[in-house]
């Protein structure tokens, strides 16, 4: 059951007030399959009206705040995410069918996003160029203005700390548009956010479809800059309908992230980040590793290590802390299955045994070895699905790695320097990591892709040159 909430879940964040919806949607538990709450189903005319308060709030209050000001608030509202982590954890948990460990550290967070954005607002600034005699030439780094945020549903709370925060930090107004699968946590986000002392309409929250509130965002000519995490597909959609406004999109669309494990890999300390890499969330998330590259000499060891290690996991209720909760609808359950069929001509290595329903659970299933060429090998699955692929050389693992339309994030696994800084600097990736996956998932860590995972980055200082826009000022004085 939903805790007791300080505002009502049907309603939508406008203008400082909490306004009722014309029509709602029934947000449900993944876990259960049973309805959790209704929610705003925000038509047009709402999306037109948020965007109408946030332009209010970059003319009046937010947009005369201080750099300095801004920080002190989303330091507050971090402070104020650590007092509210539990509510936040069962949140999360029951909205997204996550397990209660993870969701506290989604919770833990954005906490951290709030701190980190908070002590950046005021350290962020422009340039003196020299220039021609008798001219002083200095940049201004300046908000956007009116910033959209579309955010999927397998990583609310952090994919709104990394995009909400630093855009809050650079002093533009955000209207934000959750999933209609999950937006629990982005609304109390909004209402921790009102107690720290936010302006009414720096933050308007619009819950709804899509198709109806999440192509009107991408469309509204008030928006100055968008933000967008999800599928290819509707990314593509937004950056197409963004354009016609000529407005800049941030987009961070998924992968399929390879680990490369070399012959002379330390494979105890690598074993943990193959498995969980690929597992954490169910692997519903955009930087899952679903592809495991074992140099042939170890390949017998990786698959039987990795066997072991998944058939020690347990699938179950978000709220009984399980290592594996559900997918979050029985859309994303299809979606596994049918890859389960794709899978028929590989070798199953070990499988996680799902519990039966009515919660949205899939076996959690390592397949291999697999041709790089393979749909397993080469699709975004969003589920709890890894394969390993062998290799013989350096040259094959990079070949392979760099093989498919992604490049989110990479790992190598060896001991050998030359061949770290070779590989660091040749695979097609956003991020490399070197002898673990992740680094604990930083937010000072710049991240985003290339190829189809999207471009743009997000979390640490580089957001903020994302969130703002740079004026050059030429004064010529004689
Ligand atoms: P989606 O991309 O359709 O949805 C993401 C967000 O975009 C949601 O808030 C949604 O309401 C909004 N949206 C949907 N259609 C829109 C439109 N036409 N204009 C503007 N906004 C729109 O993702 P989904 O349907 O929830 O999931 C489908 C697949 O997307 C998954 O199976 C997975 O492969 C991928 N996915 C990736 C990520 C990621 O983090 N990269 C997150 C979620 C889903």
């Amino acid at each position: 059951m939903l805790p007791d909430l300080p505002f009502d879940p049907s309603h939508m964040l406008i203008g400082g007030a909490w306004v009722p919806p014309g029509e709602t949607l029934t947000l449900s538990n993944p876990s259960t399959d049973t309805p959790l709450c209704q929610i705003a189903k925000a038509s047009v005319a709402d999306v037109d009206t948020a965007v109408h308060a946030a332009e209010a709030a970059r003319d009046g209050v937010w947009g005369q705040e201080t750099a300095l000001e801004r920080g002190r608030l989303l330091t507050r509202l971090g402070q104020l995410v650590l007092e509210h982590v539990d509510i936040l954890t069962t949140l999360e948990a029951l909205d997204v069918g996550k397990p209660v460990t993870q969701a506290r550290a989604d919770a833990v967070a954005l906490a951290r996003y709030c701190e980190f954005y908070g002590g950046a607002a005021d350290k962020i600034h422009g340039a003196t160029i020299p220039y021609m005699d008798g001219y002083t030439v200095y940049t201004l780094r300046e908000p956007h203005g009116v910033t959209g945020h579309i955010v999927p549903w397998n990583y609310p709370m952090q994919i709104i700390g990394r995009s909400v925060g630093a855009a809050l930090a650079m002093g533009n107004a955000c209207v934000l548009k959750p999933a209609e699968d999950a937006c629990l946590t982005a609304l109390f986000f909004a209402w921790l956010a009102q107690k720290a002392g936010l302006p009414d309409g720096a933050l308007n929250v619009v819950p709804g479809l899509g198709r109806e509130a999440g192509a009107a965002l991408a469309v509204h000519p008030g928006i100055q800059h968008l933000s967008f995490t999800g599928s290819v597909a509707t990314g593509s959609a937004v950056q197409i309908a963004a354009g016609a406004n000529v407005v800049p999109v941030t987009l961070e669309l998924g992968g399929k992230s390879p680990q490369i494990v070399f012959e002379d890999a330390d494979l105890d300390a690598a074993l943990p980040f193959l498995v969980n890499a690929g597992l954490q969330n169910a692997g519903q998330t955009c930087s899952a590793s679903s592809r495991i590259l074992v140099h042939r000499s170890r390949l017998a060891e990786v698959a039987e290590r990795m066997a072991e290690a998944y058939r020690a996991k347990r699938i179950g209720a978000a709220m009984e802390d399980p290592d594996i909760g559900p997918l979050i609808n029985a859309r994303q359950r299809s979606r596994v299955e049918a890859f389960f069929d794709k899978a028929k001509d590989l070798p199953l290595i070990a499988e996680c045994v799902a519990p039966d329903g009515p919660g949205h659970f899939v076996a959690a299933r390592l397949y291999g070895p697999a041709l790089p060429g393979h749909a397993l090998a080469q699709d975004e699955i969003f589920g709890p699905v890894q394969v390993i692929i062998p290799f013989d050389s350096e040259d094959e693992a990079l070949k392979i790695a760099n093989g498919t339309e992604y490049g989110l994030v990479a790992s190598v696994w060896t001991e050998k320097g030359a061949r770290q800084m070779r590989l660091a600097k040749a695979l097609r990736s956003g991020q490399v990591f070197i002898n673990n996956y992740g680094a604990g998932g930083g937010v000072e860590l710049p991240f985003g892709g290339v190829g189809k995972s999207g471009h743009g980055r997000e979390k640490g200082f580089e957001a903020l040159y994302g969130f703002s826009t740079l004026k050059t000022v030429a004064a010529r004085h004689g």
